[in-house]
């Protein structure tokens, strides 16, 4: 193979200055460089915004021939390719989006060698057609980029990905670089396995984003406390707002906008032409709030998004990382605000349950969800929990809901035996509106039908409000101690781990319920 100057970080340098106009080099990025230059695989986990194109960009502009990026992100491509040129890149991209003169036109310039980038669809990239195509030009490296779409476990899973290890079959001399933002551990190690990484050196960078301060409320309204969130903190800003639902997706748009919050909605339920306009306004035009479902967002490099919202719960501590890891990418401060209740806990675990998927996988999600849930009910440094998750131990951070204004936390074991009694005493058969009634001692048809006043735990939690006994129930769902029957009207019922705490043998330590209060309008920290 081609030998290469002995000075790769002052060539590597050089081109960061005179082409990208860059001074230095951010984080591993130069480590990274010189590794691919000289043939090494890399795998790089880097956080949205950290500067993970330059990664393979300068490397495919020092070594021989072409460089192959595989991305699913077709729609950005033409964006990438123009930007590039705009610094005399030569690039130019393959992908379904193109008249077959467009891609005649393309392959004749990478024969030819007159390319140095090429973004590539991985459905494109595994056509019999470009795999001969790639056999006969100069290939200076492979780029996988948002290599997390190999893994069957995340909700970007890209069947096609799959197959790309058949870059390491074909092509075994030519370095191969796999980029992603999500960084649990599971995920990383399918990367490895099923691209053929295992020789790869693996780059790391610190997933913190101490610029965005995470917030988690309990839900009471929540469109009326995001309202609330976002006139008091986020006048005339941009921002994401999330749902699960299209249906949520509109009526949360509907709502701001009545309210005054200029908002566009984004889902996939949506046809292609108003998706793409919306998401142009959002990029250009300054103070929009965009609503959207997870559909939004990847790929997105907007830098002034100023605060993500969820108002429902993602499904895991990567979703939430990611779709929060949208705002602030400027470093200037932002929010990640999210409300949280009972019926998020309830409607989480009930799509898993009913979902068609195997049982393994059901466990796998039922985990993430678990990791997620436990992030919400943290009486510690949110910042702590994330990056914990992410393998990287930390310090109370400051600039989280927990570190300035500490949760308190009080012995829950009364409160969980009075729930989970009354839930054994209506024979698991109610669902938490009727369970929360009885412990109130709310007289309701229902519980005249059922005579269940005449129960020993009737009215026996008067002492608190609905809300506090949802709060409740909800960690105890969280906890495992109490389980929800989908099949039969989402019937409450005891567990395994809740008879020892009737027992009296397991104390429950639970977080203080805190009544939503008005959002205190502050000013941003510089
Ligand atoms: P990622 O793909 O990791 O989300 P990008 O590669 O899109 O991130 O880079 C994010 C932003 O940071 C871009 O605007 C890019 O130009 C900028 N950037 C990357 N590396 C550097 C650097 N060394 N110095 C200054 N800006 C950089
Ligand atoms: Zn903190």
């Amino acid at each position: 193979s081609a030998s290469y100057p002995a000075n790769t970080v002052d060539q590597a340098l050089h081109l960061l200055q005179t082409v990208f106009g860059y001074p230095a080099f951010r984080s591993q990025q130069g480590q990274i460089v010189e590794h691919v230059v000289h043939g090494g695989d890399a795998l790089v986990l880097m956080p949205t915004g950290g500067g993970k194109s330059l990664c393979y960009q300068i490397p495919a502009l020092i070594r021989h021939g072409v460089g192959i990026v595989v991305s699913p992100l077709i729609a950005l491509m033409q964006d990438q390719v123009d930007a590039l040129a705009e610094v005399g890149v030569r690039a130019a991209f393959l992908n379904s989006t193109q008249s077959f003169d467009e891609i005649l036109a393309v392959e004749k310039k990478m024969r030819e060698g007159e390319l140095d980038l090429v973004y590539i669809a991985p459905e494109r990239l595994l056509t019999q057609r470009c795999l001969e195509l790639l056999e006969i030009v100069d290939i200076a490296l492979f780029a996988i980029d948002e290599a997390h779409c190999v893994s069957q476990w995340g909700h970007d899973f890209r069947p096609e990905y799959i197959r790309l290890s058949i870059l390491h079959e074909r092509f075994p001399q030519v370095p191969r670089i796999a980029l992603t933002a999500t960084a649990d551990q599971q995920t990383r190690d399918e990367i490895i396995h099923r691209l053929q990484l295992e020789n790869a050196l693996q780059f790391v960078s610190s997933f913190d984003r101490p610029n965005i301060r995470y917030q988690i409320v309990e839900k009471a309204n929540g469109r009326k406390q995001l309202l609330d969130f976002i006139q008091a903190q986020h006048a005339g800003d941009a921002g994401i707002v999330y749902c699960l639902s299209r249906k949520k997706v509109e009526e949360t748009a509907d709502f701001l906008n009545e309210n005054g919050i200029t908002s566009l909605p984004y889902h996939a339920g949506m046809d292609m032409t108003e998706r793409s306009r919306n998401q142009a306004r959002f990029l250009r035009e300054d103070g929009i709030v965009m609503c959207a479902t997870i559909a939004f967002g990847m790929g997105i490099d907007k830098p002034d998004v100023r605060f993500v919202a969820h108002l429902d719960l993602p499904k895991s501590v990567e979703g939430y990382y990611q779709e929060t890891g949208r705002a602030g990418r400027d470093g200037a401060s932002a929010n990640a605000w999210m409300a949280y209740g009972l019926q998020d806990v309830v409607q989480q675990r009930r799509m898993i349950d009913e979902s068609e998927a195997n049982d393994t996988y059901k466990r796998v999600q039922g985990a993430k969800l678990d990791a997620m849930l436990s992030l919400c009910e943290t009486l510690n440094c949110r910042r702590v929990q994330l990056l914990d998750y992410f393998g990287q131990p930390s310090e109370p951070c400051g600039n989280c809901d927990t570190c300035l204004s500490p949760p308190t936390s009080f012995d829950g074991t009364i409160a969980a035996q009075k729930i989970l009694s009354t839930i054994y005493r209506v024979d698991q058969r109610f669902a938490a509106g009727h369970i929360v009634d009885v412990l109130r001692g709310i007289d309701t048809e229902r519980v005249q039908q059922w005579r269940h006043e005449q129960l020993s735990t009737y009215g026996i939690g008067s002492d608190k409000s609905e809300a506090e006994w949802r709060a409740i129930l909800r960690q105890l769902i969280a906890l495992g101690l109490i389980a929800v029957d989908y099949e039969n009207y989402s019937a409450l019922k005891l567990t395994e781990a809740s008879r020892a705490v009737l027992r009296g043998e397991t104390k429950v330590q639970l977080r203080q319920y805190k009544k939503a209060e008005k959002a205190v309008k502050h000013k941003r920290q510089s």
